[in-house]
């Protein structure tokens, strides 16, 4: 069987289907139904937040948060992500400027926005990469400082915790992503979680046109999301601790079997952080050593995937570049390796030996 670098998690269908029978019995197909409302309500509570949307996906997430913070001009954002990251910034016709990361967690170096701040500047606007958190503390004291506003692209970090919060839980607005690939998922989706309830008032505007009922507050846009798509993640939300459980067990055999003279991995020694084990990123020497690893395990059928590549501030279509050298290293020599909840471990070791083969 041909493994992939991710596999969704789908729920047993009779616990799908029994969710789903009360789409037949009241008509409300979308449209903040009461599976929405309910998907809201559990994730508030496990995430414990307090306020917090569910959304059509990560990226119109990101969308609605440039909007609702009125943000203009600059915004400084991280070179290693995912496209979207980038993308959402300069579809809201803002100016991204890409800050260099750090060589330990590949999140924005911290120390190095202040020097990227002009009079344009509105915010920044950062990744919690493979899900590790970005120095919240330090990037709170910069935005608090020079006036602005934080938002993170927290599309990774769903079950991840940092000195006893939800890696969710910081800046002005963090958003995430339910899409399939995702730890915890509801086949597309998302949400967005904001620090006070007025924010929240206005990104809910924002999802649903800019109205309610016959009162137009605001120009807004199409973010909902249906109660489909909510029931698979009432279906999925019980399920995450034994996904993660299960995804711990298999990083740390990899962790085991990997030749680590030959290759590097970005470092969970971040004091009070627990680990969702969202992807499993390995750093090769080299671009070079990087394709042959990848063409062994093809000829194995395994496929696992370049997270993230280029890196961003290298998107053919900017206009601009602003040089982020350890990025744009980091994203010649990354490579996700297959994890999912039920990747066998006998499967680990037939990657683990194909790689370190080849290495
Ligand atoms: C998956 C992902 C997104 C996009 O989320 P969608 O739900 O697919 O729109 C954005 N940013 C990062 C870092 C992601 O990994």
């Amino acid at each position: 069987m041909a493994i992939n670098v991710t596999k969704s998690f789908l729920p047993p269908i009779e616990e799908y289907q029994e969710i789903i029978k009360g789409i037949w019995d009241n008509t409300w197909l979308t449209n903040n139904g009461p599976l929405v409302r309910k998907l809201e309500g559990q994730l508030k509570e496990y995430l414990n937040v307090e306020n917090l949307l569910f959304v059509g996906n990560g990226t119109i997430a990101i969308q609605i948060a440039l909007k609702a913070l009125n943000l203009t001009g600059e915004i400084i954002t991280t070179p290693f992500s995912y496209c979207a990251t980038t993308t959402s910034i300069l579809w809201e016709s803002l100016q991204p400027v890409f800050v260099d990361i750090e060589p330990k967690t590949f999140n924005i170096n911290a120390d190095l926005i202040e020097a990227a701040i002009t009079e344009k500047t509105s915010a920044i606007m950062a990744t919690h990469v493979y899900g590790r958190p970005c120095d919240v503390e330090k990037i709170e004291a910069i935005a608090q400082k020079h006036n602005l506003k934080v938002i993170y692209d927290g599309a990774h970090g769903f079950g991840a915790t940092y000195k006893g919060k939800s890696v969710l839980s910081f800046g002005d607005i963090t958003t995430c992503s339910f899409h399939a690939t995702k730890v915890f998922h509801s086949i597309e989706g998302g949400c967005v979680v904001s620090n006070n309830a007025d924010l929240n008032k206005k990104l809910e505007l924002y999802r649903s046109f800019g109205h309610k009922n016959d009162d137009y507050y605001m120009m807004g846009i199409n973010a909902k999301n249906s109660e489909f798509h909510a029931a698979m993640g009432l279906c999925n939300l019980p399920k995450v601790a034994d996904i993660i459980n299960n995804r711990r067990v298999i990083s740390e055999k990899y962790d085991e079997l990997l030749n680590w003279e030959k290759l590097q991995r970005p470092s969970n020694e971040i004091e009070g952080f627990e680990y969702n084990y969202a992807y499993y990123p390995v750093i090769l020497e080299s671009e070079v050593k990087l394709l042959q690893v990848t063409e062994a395990l093809k000829q194995h059928e395994i496929t696992p995937r370049r997270y993230f590549y280029p890196s961003l501030n290298q998107l053919p279509y900017l206009d601009f570049y602003n040089p982020c050298p350890i990025s744009e290293n980091i994203a010649q020599r990354a490579l996700s390796l297959p994890l999912y909840y039920d990747l066998a471990l006998e499967d680990v070791e037939r990657i683990a030996s194909i790689i370190n083969e080849n290495l």
